[in-house]
């Protein structure tokens, strides 16, 4: 069992809140510096299970380190596993996003009950202390359980959409979230009406504006960058960055792409993809997505791109589409809205948050309205650039990391119980 059993610390690059300090106001750089001060060498642990790939790593790469610039005690470690467990979380997550097919006979309970188990006991031997851990998600959702002697407080994030389609699964679940002390999900919506979590917080993600993906891209380099990747620039262009997963409607992105095309025969769609560690379901449609669009020379599917690459799609394709079926949050939304790139998104969860329709994006119920929405951005540039705008505008205000950070804090200081361990920490410094 060992071979597949094992938590990996993650390190990330330092990072400056001071840097920041331009892109956000000067009311929420005092807030965090006034928040931070009483958290002062709290001990802070993450725990998920992939640090590359997908929303949750993208978000502690730079939540992490800046945290701990904050002046908390801070660190991250991933449950490693083997494909089997990672089948059954990535169930679990299909399940808690409303499959309501999936069912977990004995022996996946069992395999997902014993690596969680190892995990509390890997954490326990350790010998660290903590005043808060953070666990992300189905796959290490139990560890609490099997702790023992729990003397943390433990926080489910709850990155998904949940919805109520299948009492099996969450009831298994369930049973677990009985030893925690709050639960954050990204929209009010999300959470369960029988979570047996009493403290409950509703705190949206949010973008890093000054990592590679994110930071401001000449447009021309852009340009050098996606026409390498064998896209013709002087064309228009439509992108969807995701991982490859049905949630993420990539048949339907297409569908509505064939549609358009009839009336703009010029148009190019690129699907640029991921498959994150935790995600075994990533390749296999990756594989279907290629063999299904070989005759057509205007779609790209591009795998694992890097973060700059990723940025120049996002910054000179005339429309980012987002077309989930669900979707806890989506940070591709804030990240091709903060380049003022307009967003056509599923009109679902997270997505909703965001785009407010006919302003900064549309949102959309179904392939040939996302159809409809794609001609008519693209066929009236003035509607394009206001809505881009727009977008910048809303992302800058609302989803930026340190507003993140900011709800973060404002949640840990919600637990005066643990001050006296953050005070006598806070004496070592
Ligand atoms: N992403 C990426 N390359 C890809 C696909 C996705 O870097 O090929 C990134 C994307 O830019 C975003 C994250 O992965 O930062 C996906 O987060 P999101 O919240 O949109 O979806 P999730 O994968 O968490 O469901």
């Amino acid at each position: 069992m060992r071979e597949y059993l094992a938590m990996r610390k993650v390190r990330v690059y330092p990072k400056s809140i001071r840097s920041y300090k331009g892109l956000i106001s000067d009311e929420l750089y005092s807030e965090l510096i006034e928040l931070a001060k009483p958290l002062k060498g709290a001990r802070i642990l993450h725990i998920n299970s992939t640090s590359n790939g997908g929303g949750v790593a993208e978000i502690l790469r730079s939540e992490v380190p800046l945290l701990h610039d904050l002046g908390l005690d801070v660190s991250w470690q991933v449950i490693e596993a083997g494909k089997e467990f990672f089948d059954i979380t990535k169930g679990m997550h299909n399940a808690l996003q409303g499959n309501g097919k999936i069912v977990l006979n004995s022996e996946s309970r069992k395999l997902y009950e014993r690596v969680n188990a190892y995990n509390a006991h890997l954490l326990k031997a350790k010998k660290e202390q903590w005043d808060f851990v953070f666990f992300h998600d189905p796959q290490p959702l139990a560890i609490p359980h099997f702790y023992d002697g729990k003397d943390f407080n433990a926080i489910w994030r709850c990155h998904i959409h949940v919805s109520p389609n299948n009492k099996a699964v969450w009831d298994y679940l369930k049973r677990f979230l009985d030893e925690y002390d709050a639960g954050i999900f990204s929209l009010k919506e999300f959470i369960p009406g029988d979570l047996p979590i009493k403290k409950r917080f509703v705190i949206p993600p949010a973008i890093d504006p000054l990592t590679p993906k994110n930071k401001k891209m000449d447009e021309l380099r852009a340009r050098k960058i996606v026409e390498k990747l064998g896209v013709d620039t002087r064309r228009p262009l439509v992108t969807q960055v995701s991982r490859f997963d049905l949630w993420k409607d990539p048949l339907g992105v297409i569908k509505a792409y064939i549609i358009t095309k009839k009336r703009i025969p010029e148009l190019q769609l690129a699907l640029v993809g991921s498959a994150a560690s935790d995600d075994p379901e990533g390749m296999a449609i990756y594989r279907q997505l290629k063999d299904y669009v070989k005759t057509e020379k205007d779609i790209k599917i591009l795998k694992d791109l890097t973060e700059e690459q990723v940025n120049a799609f996002q910054t000179i394709s005339q429309i980012i589409l987002q077309k989930s079926i669900k979707e806890g949050f989506g940070l591709t939304v804030s990240e091709a809205m903060f380049k003022e790139t307009p967003v056509i998104g599923g009109n679902v969860g997270g997505i909703r948050l965001q785009i407010v329709d006919g302003k900064n994006g549309c949102l959309v119920d179904s392939p040939m309205e996302c159809a409809k929405r794609m001609a008519m951005i693209l066929e009236d540039t003035h509607l394009r650039l206001k809505m881009g705008r727009a977008g910048k505008q809303i992302v800058s205000k609302y989803f930026l990391t340190p507003r993140l950070i900011r709800d973060e804090l404002m949640l840990m200081s919600k637990f005066p119980a643990k001050k006296e361990n953050i005070a006598k920490i806070n004496v070592l410094f």
